[in-house]
């Protein structure tokens, strides 16, 4: 670990960024380190932000491969709680990078937030404060109705696809 890292890990927290966080073209906070996954900088890549990337990389962000200890941590929170349909890879590299260094998440996305909030990873959102509320996802049959664990895509009685909904929504215990 470098002089600089180490000052980083003791002083500021960084923050990580999901791709949303780099499109909106506000400033980026500039107090703190600043970490997206290998999927954020592809994706930022493929919509034609490859000059902003190059740039935000050779100034104040790093690019890091998440843990795959935390990663799967990941992985099994978010099949538990039903987000896993609704997360990318390259979201649940976010989440296990900021589960493993213990810095905030920024995202706009739902799902990332909600298991940030599992996970009891602090998380804001650009525009809006973190979420108060965690939600359970269940899948739900678009022919006949049938509930399934949300990670059931096909109704095993009629055959039709299935689509996330909220099985239930429980007030976010106080972060300690
Ligand atoms: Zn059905």
């Amino acid at each position: 670990m470098s002089e600089d890292d180490r000052l980083t890990r003791e002083g500021a927290k960084g923050l990580i960024l999901d791709s949303s966080a780099l499109y909106c073209g506000k400033d980026l906070p500039t107090e703190h380190e600043l970490i997206i996954s290998p999927g954020v900088a592809l994706e930022l890549e493929r919509h034609g932000m490859k000059e902003r990337l190059e740039l935000l990389l050779a100034t104040r962000i790093k690019v890091l491969s998440p843990d795959k200890t935390a990663l799967a941590k990941v992985m099994e929170v978010s099949r538990k709680s039903g987000d896993s349909r609704r997360l990318s890879a390259t979201d649940k590299e976010i989440l296990a990078l900021a589960l493993d260094l213990g810095y905030e998440l920024v995202t706009d996305d739902y799902s990332v937030q909600n298991v940030a909030s599992i996970l009891r990873i602090p998380c804001r959102g650009l525009d809006q404060r973190g979420i108060s509320r965690v939600i359970v996802w269940e899948s739900r049959c678009v022919g006949c109705g049938k509930r399934f664990p949300a990670e059931t895509e096909e109704c095993d009685i009629c055959g039709s696809s299935t689509k996330t909904t909220i099985k239930k929504s429980q007030k976010r215990s106080a972060a300690k």
